[in-house]
């Protein structure tokens, strides 16, 4: 259990932090990060909601970056979802393949294009309750696009948001849904969106999975974590990066 020091060489428990506590912690995480990251964004290339998510359904197990090299070859030759619907699956497979799991990501493109056609009149849809019945679209990928492509306040929890909140203290929920609802409780819609993209750009910069870099990470005096990766600032400068990676 944490302790802290009091008085002459006493140690007591700390005490549980209250709700209010928790809230006041929790925005000034969110502060510390807006000054730490002002550039905060998503970091995958688009031009319009259709091409959003066809990017979002692209970066699955891979990174932001990958996708950004295939998908401008993607979005000349499908730039609508009738092109892509109607498209042979081996052109998009040649396209995509350095994404990974090329083949399974080619059958939902064809898919989704072909429900955006379909019931959608070619537009993509902007609320969460439609955007999720279309193939392949879940929560998460919706929370993207709604927050990214509408406006619309959205929290995108994906594995660095739901490892990062967790070890804050924020929830203690490993189910996005549960995650994304208790995180949202602690904030106002306005801020969700650029949340979610600050908390997402510290973890893959500072926040590792294996070795976060604690030693050299502006949010040790208010990290319930801190000492989970290395202290030493020189260690865990080497473990800082620069850009998107996972
Ligand atoms: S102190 Fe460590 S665990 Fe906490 S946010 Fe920073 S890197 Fe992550």
């Amino acid at each position: 259990m944490a302790t802290s020091t009091a008085g002459a060489g006493r140690i007591r428990p700390r005490r549980p932090e209250t709700r209010t506590g928790l809230v006041r912690r929790a925005r000034r995480i969110n502060r510390t990060l807006a000054e730490l990251y002002p550039d905060a964004r998503c970091e995958l290339d688009f031009e319009n909601p259709f091409q959003l998510l066809v990017a979002t359904v692209l970066s699955a197990q891979t990174t932001d970056t990958r996708v950004n090299r295939v998908s401008p070859a993607l979005f000349a030759a499908f730039p609508a979802p009738e092109d892509m619907a109607a498209a042979d699956p081996e052109r998009i497979e040649a396209i995509i393949r350095p994404t990974g799991f090329y083949r399974a990501k080619a059958a939902s493109l064809l898919g989704l294009a072909a429900a955006l056609r379909d019931r959608f009149g070619g537009e993509v849809p902007g609320t969460l309750e439609e955007l999720i019945t279309l193939p392949g679209v879940g929560r998460k990928t919706a929370n993207v696009v709604l927050g990214n492509a509408f406006g619309v306040p959205g929290i995108t929890v994906d594995t660095h948001f739901g490892r990062l909140t967790r070890r804050w203290g924020w929830t203690d929920q490993t189910d996005p849904v549960k995650a994304e609802k208790e995180v949202g409780s602690l904030f106002p819609p306005k801020d969700w969106t650029m949340l979610s993209h600050r908390v997402i750009w510290h973890g893959r910069r500072v926040c590792h999975a294996r070795r976060p870099a604690c030693g050299a990470c502006a949010l040790a005096p208010m990290c319930p974590s801190y000492g989970e990766g290395p202290t030493d600032p020189e260690t865990a400068r080497s473990l800082l990066r620069d850009g998107p990676r996972a």
